[in-house]
């Protein structure tokens, strides 16, 4: 089949490459001039598991080829992915400016049948929008050309993207035509042999499908710090309590861990914007403002509790930050909580010495001018002689140190674990000072 991508960010790039794996000739288009140019020679300007083989492979099988042109997209593909980027607007609804943008280019492009397909995060009635403009533009050029618009929205988790691309644990629809539906059927069935459901919804449900599993999946976090913070006023281990109710087959074991909240490129905005889209029909989503209430406070209590360790002065203290990623296996920092935190202590006075093993690069732009932010070059070397080690991200390296090289470099021996990685009684019994989060400090 002929696809084109618009947009060719972490899930443009992904689905494009996994698309041309399955043996599709995919073009990916972007804006972004640089990024072109360096994904032609197979340089990947992202950092995602197996996406390099991928892209190489299929660039050099002839099956996968890049361009800013976007003519030429909508030459190539019958079905042309929107991948855009929909970031949070002033408001804290999803800014469509980008996908807007596309529709229009679309519209005034095409010169047959074509069926656009939104993978972009977008509010329900998005795709409508997105009809009306593609009609809008054929009109100015009196054109009668036939399309259609679906949903289909994106699960893919960054980190294991491009597996979760190849072996979806399901994939959604949103239609209001057949012969759309079987097409995308025809497309989707190399993915989901092993009998992952392919559901067909309308395409307002297919829209809410997204905002809600990522709203689900928040609350659910959010839940458990809110968890976290009782135990630790009761002293009771919210670990324990995490396995005792994980194992329920109605609850389960996922996203249930506490920690400095979440962040990243999708729960904030697609939550902010769940919420706007709410409150602007007219109903007042309390759980969910909540669930960022709690987010917001959980990054905050975790800096108070660093300071408070030293009495609420950190002037001068030096912190090695371990993992600034919003989670391991990847170099996104977009609203990571390793922001807030640094932030916060070297709004005090602190000077922290980060590391993290693929998001070194992010970081730098990120912190650029605050000039009590150093940069290491691994984990240990940014130990040498601080008053205190912050754990931020769960990276694989972070989980079983030389805690004896760790000592060694350390001037004080504490650690403030925000992902409750280790064994309260085993850094104990090495020596160190642990602080967690919703378990008895030792
Ligand atoms: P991204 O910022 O990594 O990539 C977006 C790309 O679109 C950029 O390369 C940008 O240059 C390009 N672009 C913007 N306007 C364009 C235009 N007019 N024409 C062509 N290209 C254009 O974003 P992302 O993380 O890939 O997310 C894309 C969408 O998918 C968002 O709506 C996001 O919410 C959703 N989503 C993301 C994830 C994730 O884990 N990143 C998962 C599921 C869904």
């Amino acid at each position: 089949m002929h696809i084109s991508v618009i947009g060719a960010g972490y899930v443009g790039l992904v689905t494009g490459a996994c698309f041309a794996e399955t043996g599709n000739d995919v073009i990916c288009m972007d804006i972004d001039k640089e990024k072109i140019e360096k994904l032609k020679q197979a340089i990947i300007p992202i950092y995602e598991p197996h996406l390099e083989e991928l892209v190489k492979n299929n660039l050099k099988e002839g099956r996968l080829s890049f361009t800013n042109d976007i003519k030429k997209a909508t030459e190539h593909g019958l079905i042309i992915f929107i991948c855009v980027n929909t970031p949070q607007d002033e408001d804290g609804s999803a800014d469509l400016k980008y996908v807007m943008h596309v529709a229009s280019d679309v519209g005034k492009a095409i010169e047959k049948y074509r069926i656009v397909v939104i993978k972009s995060t977008v509010p329900v009635g998005t795709c409508g929008k997105v009809k009306e403009v593609i009609t809008e533009e054929l009109k100015k050029r009196k054109l009668e050309i036939p399309f259609d618009v679906a949903s289909n929205p994106e699960f893919l988790k960054e980190g294991v993207a491009v597996d979760d691309c190849m072996k979806p644990e399901r994939v959604i629809i949103g239609v209001d035509e057949g012969r759309v539906e079987e097409i995308l059927r025809e497309l989707y069935a190399p993915f989901i042999r092993t009998g992952a459901p392919f559901l067909v919804m309308d395409i307002k449900s297919s829209e809410m499908t997204k905002y809600t599993a990522n709203a689900m999946l928040a609350t659910r976090i959010s839940f458990m710090n809110q968890i976290a913070h009782i135990c630790e006023k009761l002293g009771a281990d919210v670990m324990m309590v995490m396995r005792g109710i994980g194992s329920d087959s109605r609850i389960g074991p996922k996203f249930l861990f506490p920690g400095v909240g979440f962040g990243g490129s999708c729960f904030p905005k697609d939550i902010r914007a769940l919420i706007k889209t709410s409150q602007d029909c007219g109903y007042n989503p309390s759980i969910l403002e909540q669930v960022m209430e709690v987010n917001r406070l959980q990054r905050v209590s975790f800096a108070e509790k660093i300071k408070n360790f030293y009495n609420g002065d950190i002037k001068g203290k030096k912190f090695a930050i371990w993992g600034l990623a919003f989670k391991p296996n990847t170099d996104d920092m977009r609203e990571a909580p390793a922001i807030h935190v640094v932030n916060a202590l070297t709004k005090d006075g602190a000077l922290c010495y980060l590391f993290d093993p693929k998001a070194m690069e992010v970081a730098l732009s990120i912190f650029k001018g605050n000039a009590n932010v150093h940069f290491g070059k691994n984990q240990y070397e940014v130990l040498e002689g601080v008053d205190g080690l912050v754990l931020i991200t769960e990276w694989l390296s972070f989980r079983e140190p030389d805690y004896e090289r760790m000592k060694s470099l350390m001037k004080t021996r504490v650690i403030f674990d925000g992902r409750n990685q280790y064994n309260p009684r085993t850094l104990s019994n090495l020596g160190f000072h642990y602080i967690c989060i919703g378990r008895p400090d030792v």
